[in-house]
């Protein structure tokens, strides 16, 4: 790694397409030096034009750039997808092999082409864990941010055994039913070294099960240990309390109301309506034993957020983007990162350009990065992909990593194949119930 970093890349030719929403235009030279992008454009008089020692151009004639995916919502310690060979009951589950199986799920998001991720909850501090070996270069894997568990109180979602067993550490959910035992809850969180707090409200969004001043108690407690907060909030007046309690940013809002989602606007709240999970649910819920009771309230859901999205987009509320990959068996890992850009165009009317930025630029806030990452400019983290198509005409191009030719992560280029990378991906396919 030492000796990588002294190293200066130049990518020259090729299509580049910012992130910043600005129109693609033809390539010069985007020059990285360590982690970061010294320039784009013209390529600098003391830079070499040729290789040598120091110095790698990577030749992207024919080709698109761009900054590298950002998935917003991915769930990288949850106990799914289920894997054969894997522990399969509560007994034998383990945060070690949790925390190992996680850092086998990044390395597979990070060579799919998304090099960042925030993660909005997970198992023990298994995220917390996996972000640390990834920055201290123990293993490869995407950018993270990660919360905890969600706070979550009686009834809410993950809060699934009775009350005498409450929520154990294996689970995603940690039970705090009054203010003190939240801001204990975030404090304790912060003490562990979460980069934000994920607070989750009722499952479907059927009831209300955070009170406001819960809401804004998390908030500023969080906010005073310099964590962001967000909540999975579908509806029953929860989007509404979130934005006005103060949120960074609101996860789902499928049911939100019009008068709703004129407050997120007031407010300015970003939303990341994750509407990836509700499209997989509603194509292939049967074939992972959803019943006929759950499909019709996927389709209910989803419907619901193509007319959320219609509305956000009309009152100008700045939409992020994640996919809750990693969520349950129907979402693994490495496949579906790009899906919501894809949405964005195919029901939210966004050019592909729009929802490009959407998927850079708009999402690095859920990481805390905003002013670092998402686009392609001066000083910039140098997380880079290279296409062999060109996403402007098939937003499709984005998933999968199937259209990638380089993938670059903090001014390192990433090996896309070997290491066995085609048994990983078939060994992590996910097992239908
Ligand atoms: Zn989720």
């Amino acid at each position: 790694m030492g000796s990588q970093e002294k190293k200066t890349l130049v990518i020259r030719n090729g299509t580049l397409i910012d992130g910043s929403g600005t129109p693609a235009r033809p390539n010069q030279a985007i020059v990285i030096k360590a982690n970061r992008i010294q320039s784009v454009g013209t390529l600098p008089g003391e830079i070499p034009s040729r290789a040598g020692d120091h110095m790698q151009i990577i030749d992207a004639t024919g080709q698109w750039i761009m900054p590298g995916l950002i998935d917003g919502h991915c769930h990288l310690s949850f106990g799914f997808p289920q894997i054969s060979g894997g522990p399969s009951t509560r007994g034998t589950t383990s945060p070690g092999f949790s925390a190992l199986r996680a850092a086998r799920n990044a390395q597979q998001v990070l060579r799919s082409g998304v090099t960042s991720v925030a993660v909005p909850g997970g198992t023990w501090f298994n995220d917390v864990a996996i972000r640390d070996a990834i920055n201290a270069g123990l293993i490869e894997g995407p950018r993270i941010a990660c919360a905890g568990r969600f706070i979550v109180t009686y009834g809410g979602i993950t809060d699934n055994e009775p009350s005498w067993v409450g929520t154990p550490e294996h689970t995603i959910g940690v039970l705090a039913n009054d203010v003190s035992e939240m801001i204990t809850e975030v404090r304790r969180q912060c003490k562990h070294g979460v980069d934000f707090i994920k607070l989750a409200d009722s499952t479907w969004g059927d009831t209300q099960l955070l009170a406001p001043e819960e809401l804004c108690a998390v908030v500023q407690e969080a906010h005073r240990r310099g964590a962001r907060v967000t909540i999975h909030s579908r509806g029953a007046g929860s989007t509404k309390a979130a934005a006005e309690a103060g949120m960074d940013w609101i996860l789902h809002a499928d049911l939100a109301t019009d008068a709703e989602l004129e407050v997120v606007a007031e407010t300015g709240v970003r939303l990341m309506p994750t509407m990836t999970f509700l499209r997989r649910g509603v194509e292939v819920g049967p074939e992972f034993g959803r019943g006929p009771r759950d499909m019709d309230m996927l389709k209910r859901h989803w419907e619901s957020a193509v007319h959320m999205l219609e509305r956000a987009r009309a009152l100008g509320i700045t939409i992020t983007c994640g996919t809750d990959s990693g969520n349950s068996p129907l979402m693994p890992y490495g496949q579906l990162h790009a899906d919501e850009a894809e949405i964005l165009v195919r029901y939210g009317g966004y050019t592909p350009m729009e929802a490009i930025v959407a998927t850079t630029r708009n999402t690095a806030y859920a990481l805390g990065l905003e002013d670092d990452l998402g686009t392609l400019a001066p000083g910039k983290l140098a997380d880079i992909i290279i296409l062999k198509s060109d996403p402007l005409a098939d937003i499709r191009v984005l998933q999968g990593g199937q259209h990638l030719a380089t993938l670059i992560k903090d001014g390192k280029i990433i090996t896309l194949n070997g290491d066995g990378v085609e048994e990983m991906l078939a060994f992590a396919q996910p097992t239908p119930a």
